[in-house]
């Protein structure tokens, strides 16, 4: 980070956790209840990607609940224990000796002993031409929120992650018809999936095909022009949507100069999510580790909280 902080006179925080996703507010839920005086701040509205995920099925506990709903529910445990959140934009963070500081887009800096990542990640972006200028004019990175807008109409779905086939099978119950491209002829996301992907005949499979133009007109996405990636051939098909579901990538912008990242972008951490900075600690989406779940997102807040509170205590 080139420039340097002047610190303002305000309180010192045990710990300030940036990010109010499920990794974030289960950090804070710990936190709070080993009694350091904490601050979660968040951009947003508090749930992170979570929040715009229709359903989940893999949560412990709840067979099946809404996203939104599961946040909200995480967010109330929060504050059950009076877990200060700041509304604010995080815009960099300064490792220091005394105290580690983050400074809010609006200048004001928060000091604490220590600092736990949860900023998550963005849906990442295919590159495509078309894709940038009609976005939000039929292509889409989120099925919940605007798969309403293509009720019985076409739509393609770019990807092959959990992502791809659990918004595929959303947006089949809403649209007339479905096209899933893949670029590969195996899906990357879970076999549960693939099996009610391969299952809903209002999907068409489109394997080894990578997307060369996203076509649109002046009323906005027309169709999507493929290559197969065997034959070369070409293939166009019409569709009036197109969501993208090509992967994300770690929100690591406020990270400080000095953090081990992975060569994607994800930060490095040790057994107790602690970074390579003593004192500053990177959970969930954020954190490089074997898969991305909300459930691992919770254990990590909880992970981190408890070595934060063990950490604090050494320089009390
Ligand atoms: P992901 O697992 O990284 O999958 C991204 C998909 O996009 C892959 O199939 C990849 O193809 C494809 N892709 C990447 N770049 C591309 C490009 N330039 N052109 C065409 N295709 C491209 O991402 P995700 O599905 O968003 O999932 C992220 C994490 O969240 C994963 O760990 C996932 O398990 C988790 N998640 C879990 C659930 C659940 O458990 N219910 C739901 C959603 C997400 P290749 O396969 O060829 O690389």
């Amino acid at each position: 980070m080139a420039k340097s902080f002047r610190m303002s006179d305000n309180e010192l925080y045990d710990l300030i956790i940036l990010g109010g996703g499920p990794a974030g507010l289960s950090a804070g839920i710990y936190a709070k209840r080993a009694a350091l005086n904490t601050v979660l701040v968040e951009k947003g509205v508090p749930g992170g990607q979570v929040a715009i995920t229709k359903g989940v099925e893999n949560y412990p506990g709840f067979i099946e609940i809404g996203g939104f709903e599961l946040c909200d529910k995480f967010l109330q445990h929060a504050k059950s224990y009076d877990l200060e959140i700041l509304e604010k934009e995080a815009d960099a963070t300064e490792p220091g000796i005394d105290y580690h500081a983050v400074r809010l887009i609006d200048g004001t800096i928060l000091k604490a002993h220590a600092l736990i990542l949860a900023a998550g990640g963005t849906a990442r972006k295919l590159q495509a031409p078309g894709e940038e200028e009609n976005f939000g004019k039929g292509v889409s990175y989120c099925a919940t929120c605007d798969g309403f807008f293509f009720r019985n109409k076409t739509v393609a779905v770019i990807g092959g992650g959990d992502t791809a086939l659990e918004d595929a099978l959303y947006l089949a119950k809403i649209t007339r018809k479905v096209y899933l491209v893949h670029r590969r002829d195996e899906f990357r996301g879970s076999r549960i999936l693939q099996q009610r992907v391969f299952g809903e005949p209002n999907i068409e499979i489109l394997f080894n095909k990578v997307v060369t133009s996203i076509n649109a007109d002046q009323s906005g996405v027309t169709g999507v022009s493929l290559k197969d990636t065997q034959t070369g051939d070409s293939l166009d098909f019409d569709a009036e949507g197109v969501f993208i579901f090509v992967g994300f990538s770690p929100n690591n912008k406020v990270v400080p100069a000095g953090v081990n990242l992975s060569t994607s972008g994800y930060v490095v951490t040790d057994d107790k999510c602690e970074t390579s900075i003593p004192g500053i600690f990177a959970i969930g989406d954020l954190r490089q580790k074997y898969a991305n779940q909300i459930v691992l997102a919770a254990a990590d807040g909880c992970t981190a909280a408890l070595a934060a509170a063990h950490y604090i205590e050494t320089r009390k």
